[in-house]
């Protein structure tokens, strides 16, 4: 549903406006939310944009970064201020409040209007206004969308346009997906055409490797990857106090399920990493395989059918062990997939 009619009506006029985005921001969250911030400060809206943590160095370049307000469980009241005063409350590139943490219960008891814009499937739904899509590529894309249906092109410099090409970009796995449609080049002929620097953005955002991280990759590439062919997975399980031998930041295992789905034969990967209050699943698939539903039917999670994450409050160890054991019920579902993947090869 895309009520871009409504939203011109509800930005008529200057209004205090909060962005906000889900936990540990990535490329899209990060890059569709400056982007619309950009976009609503040249349309005479004040604009904050608010993130529920931190998130990786490698987008720090994105112009606005350094006014976004990081919340802070000790520094609250800073983060309500604008919460409570804003009229319009921008949700992106999450459908859940749960997504946001400690910034949900703030965000829902706000009198703000709600606006969310997502690509997620099944958002809930606390929004007054919606600018959604499951089929788009990224949330980044729906907010060129909405520019461009706003009747506002123009206005989309080069700053907001780097925005817009990062998140595509990752969303799509750097345009390799199948959510990469003829649409989605056409934009990013567009935002080539604005003036956007395409392969200065794929330096910044994957040639930015520390040592540590690469060292990382590589140890887990060696010592942790456990590969069961006869489920077709890979998966990961990483302890934290691997993560510290590391000297591991925010970030640097991102990427990291992919290398497990890269392999031949796999229709499924896993990474499954314990965290300081919660064990972090980060899960990937190729074909008809759901690891949205994965997620959410197992791991209290949701995403996309190819892309999704979820959490457990047991140990490492005891959410391993309990990842391994729904694999059974599964088994036919992710050989079907590589089978098909095998037909479709020999046709
Ligand atoms: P990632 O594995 O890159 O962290 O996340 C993959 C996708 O799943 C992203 O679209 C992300 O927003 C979503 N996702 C990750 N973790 C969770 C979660 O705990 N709950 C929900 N609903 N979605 C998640
Ligand atoms: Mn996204």
């Amino acid at each position: 549903m895309r009520q871009y009619q409504e939203l011109q009506q509800l930005f008529n006029k200057p209004q205090k406006v909060v962005i906000t985005t889900h936990h540990k921001p990535d490329a899209d969250a990060l890059g569709s939310s400056l982007a619309l911030a950009g976009y609503l400060v040249k349309k005479g809206h004040s604009v904050k944009v608010i993130t529920p943590s931190d998130y990786p160095r490698f987008l720090f370049w994105m112009k606005g970064n350094e006014d976004v307000l990081i919340f802070d469980k000790n520094l609250a009241t800073n983060a309500a201020t604008y919460i409570n005063e804003a009229d319009i409350i921008c949700c992106l590139d999450f459908n859940a409040y749960s997504r946001i943490n400690e910034l949900g219960d703030i965000v829902k008891s706000s009198k703000a209007l709600k606006v969310l814009i997502d690509h997620h499937l099944e958002p809930e739904p606390f929004a007054d206004y919606t600018y959604w899509d499951g089929k788009a590529a990224a949330t980044a894309e729906l907010v060129y969308d909405l520019i461009e249906d706003l009747n506002d092109l123009s206005l989309i410099d080069i700053p907001m346009a780097e925005c817009i090409y990062a998140g595509i970009m990752t969303d799509t796995g750097s345009f390799r997906f199948p959510s990469t449609t003829k649409r989605v080049h056409l934009i990013i002929a567009q935002l080539i055409d604005i003036g956007v620097n395409n392969s200065k953005i794929h330096r910044n955002i994957y040639d930015s490797n520390t040592e540590n991280r690469l060292r990382f990759i590589g140890f887990a590439l060696s010592k942790k990857l456990v590969i069961l062919k006869e489920y077709c997975l890979a998966y990961f399980a990483i302890t934290n106090s691997e993560l510290q031998e590391f000297n591991s930041q925010t970030g640097d295992t991102e990427g990291l399920v992919n290398y497990a789905l890269s392999l031949e034969g796999v229709t499924m990967a896993a990474v499954i990493i314990e965290r300081p209050d919660m064990v972090k699943l980060s899960l990937r698939s190729s074909g008809n395989f759901s690891v949205r539903d994965f997620a959410s039917d197992h791991f209290e999670g949701g995403g996309h059918k190819n892309a999704s994450g979820g959490k457990s409050h047991l140990s490492l160890l005891e959410t391993e062990k309990k990842f391994l054991s729904l694999l059974p019920q599964y088994k036919t579902y992710l050989n079907q997939d590589y089978n098909n993947e095998i037909n479709n090869a020999k046709n």
